[in-house]
């Protein structure tokens, strides 16, 4: 059995970093001039062993720059570097967030065991934050329902999506979400696929689910406009590497 081969990301505060080909991975001899603060073992993919190096300064990272995220993982075209580069992220976002014990505020050391933080005075354990999402695409008859958030860009429509809250069920936060944002009732209510979603740290569980009753009526503050579309005509769209297409996706090939 030969050595396995390692593959680092270097990151400095909440940003992974590239070099000017927008390279993201480096070997271990390409570290050895680089000062380290900490390194995590991220899980192993298709029997590689990714690492994250944390720079201690940026002085010394002179041919780096921060690494654009959306940018990168439009690019990928497997899943398993969509998943471990979308870890990578979530990990180093979160190094940076919590450095200190939310009981007692001393400085968290790294876990032996687990890629976790842990305080050597209470012992409380800080494991990589994940936000579980629901995001659905509701379908009626031929149509589908999009909707323009005033957080995408002009023109831009995708499903619907949003937080699950404590103690509510996934189903339950797909029907809540559903009529919070354009008023309407959903049934059928069917899981598809997930996906980690890097901005900051959601976790999106993905559905399909079948129009009920009510007419849409936009909540006119997360959700500016919204509407039934056919497949043949359909608006602008997320791109190719995201949950939310991958749901439109299923919807057309189902047409
Ligand atoms: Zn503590």
């Amino acid at each position: 059995m030969g050595l396995q081969e390692k593959n680092y990301f270097l990151a400095f505060r909440e940003s992974l970093l590239c070099d000017q080909h927008e390279r993201f991975l480096f070997s271990e001899v390409e570290l050895e001039s680089l000062d380290v603060e900490i390194s995590f073992h991220l899980p192993d993919v298709s029997n590689k062993s990714y690492q994250i190096a944390v720079l201690k300064d940026e002085g010394k990272r002179l041919f780096l720059e921060a690494l654009d995220l959306r940018s990168a993982l439009s690019q990928t075209d497997n899943e398993d570097e969509f998943s471990i580069l979308s870890a990578a992220a979530q990990v180093v976002t979160w190094h940076a967030s919590f450095k200190y014990c939310p009981r007692c505020a001393t400085e968290l050391m790294m876990d032996e065991m687990d890629l976790a933080k842990v305080c050597p005075s209470c012992g409380h354990h800080q494991y990589p934050r994940l936000s579980p999402c629901i995001i659905v695409l509701v379908r009626n008859g031929e149509k589908c329902l999009l909707a323009h958030s005033s957080k995408f860009k002009s023109g831009r429509y995708s499903t619907l999506a949003g937080f699950i809250e404590a103690g509510e069920s996934a189903e339950h936060a797909v029907e809540r979400e559903v009529m919070e944002e354009v008023g309407i009732k959903v049934k059928n209510i069917e899981y598809v696929c997930s996906q980690s979603w890097p901005f900051p740290h959601s976790f999106m569980l993905g559905f399909m689910a079948d129009y009920s009753e009510g007419e849409i009526t936009p909540d006119g503050e997360e959700i500016l406009s919204a509407d039934w579309f056919s497949v043949d005509d359909l608006p602008t769209i997320p791109p190719k590497f995201t949950i939310s297409r991958q749901l439109i996706d299923k919807f057309i090939e189902e047409m």
